[in-house]
């Protein structure tokens, strides 16, 4: 990976679903359907249901095209970002245009609200894996965990995954983030495995708090309680495991590069390890320039389960 800033393109982050993932932004900073209080990029500043061509399919082609050329070669290229990315009306033609580039497989991650519009199933039908997300197993707390734009409705939005996973012939993992004395309780899990049976996907993954969140109040539940969560939902269950998994990477002897940093912690909080194995950076060297950074004031630190992550400030998004 080259050391230059791409507007649209970040990473390869370290996934823990994905391994190392290519990840394309195609939408502004926070433009989302919900306002999740567990979103690690914070509040939501657009929330919306206007689908539009936010930003230029073929410039984010261009980055893709340039990138690999490159060297970069990582095991998915992941349309997420800094929102909602179905709110791209042309997520289609983008995901037909990387097909036109390379084989690397290409994921979609979404939290599903779009789903119920036929045209999104569509534009959806060429990619590989889709990661929907399913967060509450009834509308009261779908209304207190995601906070959807008031056009959304759970059931409208639960419907939209099912009629997607019928259709859909690539992969559908469901993604469902479990918070402490919300849903990672039994009667709040149960529900909503309900709901994941009806949508009968290929895997379901169990996740929790590992970054800061939007809302402090959105907190991690246990490894040992997501384990007997695990057993109440139906089919193929994954339970992800934390960040420190990162640290086993191997990391090439590489100087640390301030402009990935940026580019990457601009979408993400991440550890130390997180940084490394994603953009293969020796450690000491990314030290290095993290305390640089800091220094300059255009990232910070915070805790979270006793890790320090990095997130970019406001100075740091200029
Ligand atoms: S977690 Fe995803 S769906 Fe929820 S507010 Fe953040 S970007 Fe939107």
């Amino acid at each position: 990976m080259s050391t230059k800033r791409y507007k649209y393109l970040y990473g390869p982050v370290p996934s823990r679903r994905l391994g190392r993932s290519l990840g394309l932004d195609l939408v502004p900073f926070k433009t989302c359907t919900y306002d999740c209080i567990y979103c690690q990029l914070g509040r939501t500043t657009e929330k919306t249901v206007k689908r539009a061509h936010y930003v230029p399919v073929g410039n984010i082609l261009d980055e893709l095209k340039e990138a690999l050329e490159a060297g970069s070669s990582p095991d998915y290229i992941s349309i997420a970002g800094s929102g909602e990315p179905t709110l791209h009306a042309g997520i289609g033609e983008l995901i037909a245009g990387i097909k036109q580039i390379t084989n690397i497989p290409v994921a979609c991650l979404t939290n599903g609200s779009l789903l119920f519009m036929p045209e999104v199933r569509q534009e959806l039908s060429c990619a590989d894996l889709v990661i929907p997300s399913l967060d509450a197993g009834d509308e009261q707390l779908f209304h207190y965990i995601n906070r959807p734009h008031p056009d959304i409705s759970f059931a409208e939005m639960v419907n939209g995954i099912t009629e997607f996973t019928r259709s859909f012939s690539g992969e559908v993992r469901l993604e469902v983030f479990l918070l402490s004395g919300v849903t990672g309780i039994t009667v709040e899990a149960k529900k909503i495995a309900a709901c994941a049976r009806q949508i009968d996907p290929d895997r379901v993954e169990l996740n929790t708090v590992c970054r800061p969140t939007a809302e402090e109040f959105a907190c991690a539940v246990s490894r040992r309680q997501m384990d007997n969560l695990a057993l109440l939902f139906p089919g193929k269950v994954d339970v992800i495991s934390d960040d420190k998994s990162e640290s086993t990477r191997e990391y090439s002897f590489q100087s640390a590069a301030g402009a990935d940093i940026i580019n990457l912690l601009a979408r993400r909080p991440c550890t130390l390890a997180g940084i490394c194995s994603g953009l293969g950076l020796h450690s000491q060297e990314t030290v290095k320039k993290l305390k640089t950074l800091i220094d300059e004031k255009r990232i910070m630190t915070s805790y979270i389960n006793h890790d320090i992550f990095y997130k970019i400030s406001e100075k740091g998004r200029l």
